[in-house]
């Protein structure tokens, strides 16, 4: 478990939160931890934290482009910020590029940790972690999620990744173009790689999207050499895998579910 899990954790239990709905009151989660929540214009910062003589304040734009659910998560990271970095500076601004629901557990980064915080917090496992490891991958179990919580579709993705146990990735594109991915641990131990940085392959519903096909929100078997980079030695060309694909056109992203259901690589027929 990442520290900032544990912190995370441990500021729940603080607050005595054991039910959905508690988490829901951002401001009087601030509040209670000795902090003030304010809206405003922001120049060039998503949010901030103001630790001064008084209360600490965490400021949040107020810009009507930033979602509901990017503004719940900017206010969760300069939690973070505040509960694991007070020490280190008076003033934390953070920019669009510090506040990321992509986890990346590279670094020890401040902005990693607080978004690390953000997630865990937002998304905890005394809530998650149980329906995330009984139900089967769909995103049918991600969106109830993320409904009750109030987090994002990919935020919530990512962090289903972390409990599953099924070898499942999440996927993220942004204009034909694989940007990033995350794996569950299963899946991590496959040896196969989405191809970052490169075009989604031709024959995936992720490409149907982008190019504004309509197609089914579910299961449906693809090749596995459509997602994942040449890999001899770990799958063979025939095999196949699940893709579950959802359009974020606002973003002119596709959010896909890769989920390797049956064994790869027993028939090597290259
Ligand atoms: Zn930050």
């Amino acid at each position: 478990m990442s520290s900032a899990e544990t912190i995370a954790n441990l500021v729940l239990d603080r607050l005595d939160i054991s039910r959905v709905d508690d988490l829901l009151l951002l401001k009087e989660i601030v509040y209670a931890r000795g902090a003030i929540l304010r809206e405003h214009p922001l120049e060039g910062a998503e949010a901030c934290l103001l630790v001064g003589p008084g209360r600490p304040i965490i400021t949040v734009s107020s810009s009507p482009l930033i979602s509901h659910h990017r503004r719940r998560f900017s206010i969760a990271h300069e939690l973070g910020h505040l509960e694991m970095h007070r020490g280190t500076g008076l003033l934390i601004n953070c920019t669009k590029g510090d506040i990321q629901d992509m986890p990346n557990d590279t670094g020890v980064d401040t902005e990693q940790e607080a978004n690390q915080f953000a997630s865990a917090f937002l998304l905890p496992a005394r809530f998650v972690e149980k329906p995330f490891v009984e139900n089967e991958p769909s995103f049918d179990i991600i969106s109830e999620w993320a409904m009750r919580l109030d987090t994002s579709l990919t935020a919530t993705s990512f962090r289903f990744t972390r409990f599953t146990p099924e070898p499942v990735a999440v996927v993220y594109s942004v204009r034909g173009n694989i940007q990033y991915f995350q794996p569950s641990e299963g899946f991590a131990e496959l040896g196969v790689f989405p191809d970052v940085k490169n075009p989604v392959g031709s024959n995936t519903d992720a490409r149907r999207l982008f190019n504004g096909m309509d197609i089914k929100g579910e299961w449906r078997e693809v090749r596995a050499l459509e997602w994942f980079r040449d890999n001899r030695d770990a799958f063979d060309k025939t095999d196949v895998i699940r893709e579950w694909s959802i359009h974020m056109p606002s973003y002119e992203a596709v959010l896909s579910l890769l989920w390797v259901h049956k064994p790869l690589g027993e028939i090597d027929d290259w």
